[in-house]
């Protein structure tokens, strides 16, 4: 089931419902440590009896959540993998086993067990001790990405091949997708969030710490609200950084795939790829972080020639078995035709699990169909290049060169090695340097090129080669779209922007809005839990338009369940009462 779709609802109906008839506590192996406590906030907003034991709790305060346990006073209890197959909790979980206490298990973030996933996790391979130690006890495996290969890794791994299987749609209709050609990075980037998401909360993707820091910098300087994440920074810099993101509207949050399993703020209005992800499943995970409160959301990426080298480089450099290092180059192809496609791109990300549809209306090539225009002749030209400078000089070179020569550019390079007099020098004077590169990064991604890393990323011909060179295959490209320009009234983007709401409301519905979003900033700050715990924006929107005056008024809005009106209903009515 996607991200947002209401992967937790799976377990958690189940587990209140086996609570209330009897069969005891329901137990989630969760590789989130940092996450459980709002996790376990929101199940108590909610009026559900939940705990969580990990690290971060002291030796007192984990030992009177066992004893809760034992007494059977929690509903759900979270913990992560390692602790669930240590010996004391294991001596737990048997004395609930011998009282029938144990209603479920349900394993979140399955395909962390599967290192054919992207996020392999050594510790869930232990986990087929609890199928063996408690047999009977329900188990469930959840996840948000799995292509067809890594459930079938899943089921084998978790002894789970008798399972009923749940697949539901992948799709997220309200995100939409955009591939760019990769030019001024931060330039496009800045220019993306000006243009549609000035003051909105937001991640943006790098591959390199080095690159995390500088972009996270320049987005500062250009007067936004925005944070580094990586592994190297301190733990507790980190740690803040998350809760920051969390808990404050307008957080860019510039970071490496460090970030955001399992971050369920709702609102993150897009996710940005200033470099590309390892493979479809990445990508789909990474962009699954936006719009998860179901209104419209982003999902933006620039790519370019570099990605393509770096990504095969480290298939390449990777200290893995030659089977490994294949399939890797399988997958990472898969996402190279995604970035490379002119048609629709929610068609092919879906067919890459498997799911039929048809063309979406909602990514950049639906809504602005490409121009393509036919490469071959570029192709041709480029690949001979190749061949001749090898047979003349018996080296390689690099893509600088041989589209130097290709353009006929007399570089000094160029004269040294006497390149001017072949014979394919100047041929493709006509063609732009952008127009040549994007020939040869798709002649990588259909590996009619290699570039060979031990040697400065010099070029190679391949037995793929051959067929473009004699035309009998054609290299159909994307027409560079020139970029819109910025907006001119404005150099920066303004630190506090007006309040966005995700309906239409008149002035008045907008004034509660604004008082509403005051307010549980204020709630979620004395509960120590992040806004949307509290309440989602649409349920705030929906509340200010209705401008209710009574508790009826309430009733029926989404989002606001009893125990929400209980707790909240009086102070709600007060708020909307004073605008
Ligand atoms: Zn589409």
């Amino acid at each position: 089931m996607p991200t947002g779709g209401g992967k937790s609802l799976c377990y958690q109906v189940p587990a209140i419902a086996r609570q209330q008839a009897g069969h005891g506590i329901t137990v989630v192996i969760s590789p989130l440590i940092a996450l459980m406590h709002d996790q376990v906030g929101a199940l108590h907003e909610a009026g559900v009896s939940a705990a969580f034991l990990n690290s971060s709790l002291s030796s007192e305060e984990a030992y009177q959540v066992e004893q809760r346990m034992l007494r059977g006073d929690i509903t759900l209890l979270y913990a992560a993998p390692e602790r669930i197959t240590t010996p004391r909790f294991l001596a737990q979980l048997d004395r609930l086993f011998q009282s029938q206490q144990l209603a479920l298990f349900a394993i979140d973030e399955a395909h962390c067990v599967s290192q054919w996933g992207h996020d392999f996790r050594p510790e869930y391979r232990a986990l087929t001790v609890l199928h063996e130690r408690y047999p009977g006890v329900p188990r469930m495996a959840l996840t948000a990405t799995a292509d067809a290969l890594t459930r079938e890794d899943m089921l084998e791994r978790l002894q789970l091949q008798d399972a009923r299987a749940f697949v539901s749609s992948f799709d997220r209709p309200n995100i939409r997708y955009t591939i760019v050609e990769k030019r001024d990075s931060n330039t496009q980037l800045l220019r993306f969030i000006e243009r549609s998401h000035e003051g909105e909360t937001g991640i943006v993707y790098c591959q390199s710490r080095r690159k995390v820091d500088a972009v996270a910098q320049t987005l500062a300087e250009a007067g936004l609200k925005a944070l580094p994440y990586h592994a190297g920074l301190d733990s507790k810099v980190r740690q803040q950084h998350q809760d920051r993101f969390l808990r404050e509207d307008g957080i860019v949050m510039v970071a490496t795939v460090a970030f955001g399993m399992g971050i369920d703020r709702p609102d993150v209005r897009f996710v940005a790829h200033l470099d590309m992800p390892k493979n479809i499943e990445g990508y789909y995970q990474e962009t699954g972080r936006a719009g998860r409160d179901s209104l419209p959301a982003e999902a933006w990426m620039v790519y370019g020639l570099q990605d393509v080298v770096n990504q095969r480089r480290m298939i390449d450099e990777s200290p893995a078995g030659e089977d490994f290092k294949q399939l890797m180059r399988g997958k990472l192809d898969a996402l190279l035709g995604l970035a490379e496609a002119t048609d629709c791109r929610r068609v092919r990300l879906l067919a890459y699990f498997d799911e039929a549809s048809s063309p979406c209306g909602n990514c950049d090539n639906c809504l602005q169909p490409p121009a393509v225009w036919d490469g071959t002749e570029a192709a041709r030209m480029l690949l001979s290049t190749i061949y001749r400078i090898q047979q003349k000089s018996g080296v390689s070179f690099g893509a600088g060169h041989v589209m130097d020569v290709v353009r006929g550019k007399s570089s000094e390079k160029v004269l040294q090695y006497g390149h001017e007099s072949l014979s394919t020098f100047g041929l493709g004077a006509a063609f732009s340097e952008i127009q040549l590169r994007g020939v040869l990064r798709q002649l990588i991604a259909m590996t009619a090129v290699a570039v060979d890393a031990q040697a400065f990323n010099t070029l190679q011909l391949t037995p793929q080669s051959r067929a473009v060179l004699r035309g009998e295959r054609s290299v159909q490209l994307r027409e560079s779209v020139s970029q819109p320009a910025a907006r001119k009234d404005k150099r920066s983007v303004r630190l506090n922007s007006v309040v966005k709401s995700p309906i239409t409301l008149d002035s008045n519905a907008l004034l509660r809005y604004s008082a509403l979003k005051a307010w549980r900033a204020e709630v979620a700050r004395a509960h120590n839990l992040p806004a949307y715990v509290i309440f989602h924006d649409a349920t705030l929107a929906a509340i200010a338009q209705r401008g209710p005056k009574t508790l009826e008024d309430l009733e029926g809005i989404s989002g606001i369940g009893a125990k929400k009106l209980d707790a909240y209903a009086q102070e709600v009515l007060r708020v909307v009462a004073l605008p």
